[in-house]
This record gives structure tokens, C-alpha cells and sequence, in this order.
């Protein structure tokens, strides 16, 4: 008789999570190991410290889950996560100025990471095919540099060791993942691997609003100017589904961070415009400030191994993770997750296959990669060490154009159209040199700039915000 097909992921975040809901379609057991005992509401946790912070999740990574789990983005909805469509329901001050606020093309969810975890996690593991074995730290992968059969894992409460078996295993045990060093064990040639490290690092506090905060008041977002040559310094007040707001505020390497309660409304007024500092004043604390300095981008390359062990796959942060500005994390990983569906339905988990199914997942990352990547090798004082060629050459004919785009995608609907799907992952990258795209930055109706932050006088009145005290936007 011949053994039930195993499967097993290495960390049950949002990438594992949803790896193991892919991998149950295609294979009879799947085992999740994680260090973490995994709330059952929405908690923090010590294996996600990111959760303290502003996270959103694009509408191409929403639309994947909702494939992969029907209804969910509605349940997420109706529990009180909102949907903020782009840029209808945004005030903007990006880099080049004020954004009109143009009917939304793409959305972002927004609500707290713990909530989101709690909710997707609840619906993937009520299948009950999938076993999560909680407190249970990974140790080693097993096998040699041709298969890898299975994992070591350590159980956290007594210590003891076992060895797992499996015929596929997944890592998405994020961007501490041991990945590089496990294969380097199983005598597999160095994988390659890209850094650029502009140095964020984010500070965040959560406020009630005023009480009319919750019923519609847009989302507000302040940029950095990257063009200044300076750190920069961001600010974000987004609204979470028990009707509070998150401000996060962060910065690039240079630009200092509120570390304590008291330094944080101070660090906001020097931000670009001070909308985001009013906010801050006209809302009540409900927790102190929580800092955290991981933001590299920083990417493997297994794809460009010969010879890749098979029964391997990784995914998630532990492939590809960027900086959080860009908000493209989970959305990357639910690419990765639908990759991997595709690959599983074509080959199944027989011999052979692994190597094209990690190819078609490494694929999915290299759009959110030189997004965040190109941008951020503009910050000063950004480190780098890497050999990929689009962020090394022509730095400087690239960023005129991206600035182009840029200027004209807050002026201009249909340019605005393009550009948004394009960083929401909807279309892919290659799309902004495009020869429609090309001749619509020609001859799209291009809007006056604006010289204040676009609310309305309805919003100003939900928080009791006085007009004047918005006007003088720092945008050029
Ligand atoms: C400050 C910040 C803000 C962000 N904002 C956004 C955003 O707005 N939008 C967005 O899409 N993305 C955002 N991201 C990125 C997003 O958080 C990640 O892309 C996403 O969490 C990746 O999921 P993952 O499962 O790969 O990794 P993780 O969520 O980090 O999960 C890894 C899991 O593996 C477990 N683990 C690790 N090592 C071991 C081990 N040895 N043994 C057992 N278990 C282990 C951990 O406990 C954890 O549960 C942000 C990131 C940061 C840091």
C-alpha cells in the first residue's frame, strides 16, 4: 500500500497559510510547523511583529484570495475591514504633489494584520485537512542537494527533536527564513541574493478619531520627495475595522524615528504637509508607539540554480520581501500561492516538477521587486548590493521617466488608471512602456495641480477639521 502524499510548510503566516490551503487541494496530508501558538482571534504574536503596523492589502491580492477562499473578502468586509477604493478614497501628497481624487480603478483593504491572519487562517484550517503543529521550531531540511524528503523540527516545550517526512516542502518561514543556510547543509551550490536597504523603519500608534471619523473620512497618506536628496519621511493615518486609525509614521535611513510617546506628534509636523499631525491632534491615544526597522528589499534567486532539490519550494518574504512602503508583501505571496496552484493542477507533486513550479513562483516576485527596488535606490544613503542590472544602469534616464509618469499620473485619469493597476500587481510592470500607455501620457486631459489637500467640505466637518488649517500643501 503506498503512503498518503505529504506535504508540509514551514511557518504559518500569510504566505504558509495560504501555501497549505493550496498544497490540501493537491496533496492527501499537510502539516504546518510553527514556533508561534496561533491565536484564535485577532491577536499579536511574537512570530509577526510587523502586525503592529499599517498593513494593506492590494485588490490583485484580495481578488487571489477570494478565488482561493470564495466570500472571503466580503466576510472580511462585513467584520468591518474597509475598502478604500484608489484614489477616490485617498488623500494623497506624493512625491510630486497632491493626487486628484479620480474614480477608484483598484482598492485596498485596510484593517489590522492580526485581523486579517486571524480571519484568512480561521477559514483555511476549518477544511480540517490541514494539521498545524504549534510551539515547533525547524531545525534542518532532510534529504541531500538532489531531494529533500522531509524536515527536523524541535518541539518547544520539551525540546525533543523529530524528523518529519514529506514529499513536498514548502518554506515560507519568512524573512528570517534559514533557507540559504539549510541547503548550504545539503551541499546545494550558494543561492544568489539581492539587497537594497534604503533603511526603513516605522513607528506606529493607534488613535480613536473624532466620532464622525469612522463614517467615510478618506484615508490619508504623506510621501516622502525622494528628489529632495535627503531621508525621507512618510506619514499615513489609515482607518482599521473597529473604527480606529492607524498612524504609522517611517522614514529612510537618516531621518531619525519617534521612539517614544511623546516625540510622535512633533516627528509628524515635519512631515511635507501637516494634515497628518492634525489628525494626530484631534484623536485620543489608545496605545503607545511601536518601532520596528525591517525593510530591506531583498530577494533570492533559486531559479537560477542547475540543479534545485527536489520536493523544495520557497515562497513568501522568505523568497522575496520589500520595502512595506509599497505594500506589496502579501499580495506577492498570494501570486506565489496561485503559481503554485497552477504548477500543482499541470504536473502534480511527481518527480521533475519541482524546478518549474519554483521557476513560475519566482516569476510572480520580480514585478514587486523592481517596483520597490528602483524607487528606493533613489533614497540617499540607500545600500545595495546587487548585480540586477535595471537597478545598477541608466539610473538616471529611468528615474526621469518614473518622475514623468509620476506628475502626470496625479493629474491625469486615464494615466492614473495605468499606473494603478500597475502598482496594485494588477497588470504587469511592462505595461508603462507600452505604446498605449506612451500615447495616452501624450494626450490625456491633464487637471491643474492642486495646491491643498482635496477633502471635502463634508470631510473636513466629520472631524471637525478646519479648512484653513489644511491649506499650503508642501507638494510641488
Ligand atoms: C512594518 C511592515 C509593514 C508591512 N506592510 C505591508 C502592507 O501594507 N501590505 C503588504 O502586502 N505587506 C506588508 N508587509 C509585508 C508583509 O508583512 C509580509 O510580506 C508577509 O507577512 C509575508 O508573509 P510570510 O508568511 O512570508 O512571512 P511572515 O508573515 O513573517 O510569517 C513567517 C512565519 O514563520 C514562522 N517562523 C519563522 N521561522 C520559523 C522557524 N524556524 N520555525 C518555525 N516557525 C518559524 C513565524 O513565526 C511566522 O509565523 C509589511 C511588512 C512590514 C515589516
Amino acid at each position: 500500500m503506498t503512503e498518503p502524499t505529504h506535504g508540509i510548510v514551514l511557518g504559518g503566516g500569510w504566505a504558509g497559510m495560504l501555501a497549505a490551503h493550496v498544497l490540501a487541494r493537491h496533496v492527501e496530508r499537510v502539516t504546518v510547523v510553527e514556533r508561534d501558538v496561533l491565536p484564535d482571534g485577532p491577536r499579536h504574536r511574537k512570530g509577526s511583529p510587523q502586525g503592529r503596523h499599517v498593513h494593506v492589502l492590494w485588490s490583485s491580492g484580495a481578488r487571489i484570495v477570494d478565488t482561493l477562499l470564495p466570500g472571503m473578502i466580503d466576510q472580511l468586509l462585513d467584520a468591518g475591514a474597509r475598502r478604500i477604493g484608489f484614489h477616490q478614497d485617498l488623500v494623497t501628497l506624493t512625491s510630486h504633489g497632491w493626487q486628484h481624487r479620480f474614480p477608484p480603478r483598484q482598492y485596498a483593504l485596510m484593517c489590522t494584520r492580526p485581523f486579517l491572519d486571524w480571519k484568512v487562517r480561521d477559514r483555511v484550517l476549518a477544511t480540517g485537512r490541514i494539521t498545524v503543529r504549534q510551539r515547533s521550531e525547524i531545525l534542518d531540511l532532510i534529504g541531500d542537494a538532489k531531494r529533500v524528503t522531509g524536515v527536523r523540527v524541535r518541539d518547544m516545550d520539551t525540546g525533543a527533536g523529530e524528523t518529519l517526512e514529506a514529499d513536498l516542502v514548502v518554506d515560507s518561514s519568512g524573512r528570517g527564513s534559514r533557507l540559504r543556510h539549510w541547503l548550504s547543509a545539503l551541499e546545494v551550490p550558494p543561492l544568489e541574493e539581492d539587497i537594497v536597504d534604503a533603511g526603513i523603519a516605522y513607528a506606529t500608534r493607534v488613535y480613536q478619531g473624532p466620532p464622525g471619523a469612522a463614517a467615510g473620512f478618506p484615508a490619508v497618506n504623506v510621501a516622502a520627495d525622494h528628489r529632495l536628496r535627503e531621508p525621507g519621511r512618510f506619514g499615513v493615518v489609515y482607518p482599521q475595522e473597529d473604527g480606529t486609525w492607524m498612524v504609522t509614521l517611517s522614514c529612510t535611513r537618516g531621518a531619525g524615528l519617534p521612539t517614544h510617546d511623546d516625540e510622535f506628534l512633533p516627528y509628524a509636523r515635519t512631515l511635507r504637509h501637516p494634515l497628518v499631525a492634525d489628525l494626530i491632534a484631534l484623536a485620543k491615544p489608545l496605545t503607545s508607539v511601536a518601532v520596528s526597522r525591517v525593510g530591506a528589499n531583498r530577494r533570492l534567486y533559486p531559479e537560477r540554480l542547475d540543479i534545485w532539490p527536489e520536493g523544495l519550494l520557497v515562497l513568501g518574504d522568505a523568497l522575496a520581501a520589500f520595502n512595506p512602503i509599497y505594500g506589496h508583501g502579501m499580495s506577492s505571496a498570494a501570486r506565489a500561492a496561485a503559481a503554485l496552484d497552477t504548477e500543482l493542477q499541470r504536473s502534480g507533486i511527481a518527480g521533475g516538477t519541482t524546478h518549474r513550479a519554483q521557476q513560475a513562483i519566482s516569476a510572480t516576485v520580480d514585478d514587486p521587486w523592481v517596483m520597490a527596488a528602483s524607487k528606493d535606490v533613489e533614497y540617499v544613503n540607500c545600500r545595495m548590493n546587487t548585480t540586477d542590472p535595471r537597478l545598477t544602469g541608466g539610473a538616471v534616464a529611468r528615474q526621469r521617466f518614473s518622475d514623468l509618469i509620476a506628475d502626470r499620473s496625479i493629474r491625469s485619469s486615464a494615466v492614473c488608471d495605468v499606473v494603478t493597476d500597475v502598482i496594485s500587481l494588477t497588470a504587469p510592470q511592462s505595461e508603462l512602456a507600452s505604446s498605449r500607455f506612451l500615447s495616452l501620457m501624450q494626450k490625456d486631459r491633464v487637471l491643474p495641480e492642486l495646491t491643498e489637500p482635496p477633502l471635502t467640505a463634508d470631510e473636513l466637518a466629520l472631524v471637525d477639521l478646519s479648512p484653513r488649517s489644511t491649506v499650503g500643501a508642501g507638494g510641488s
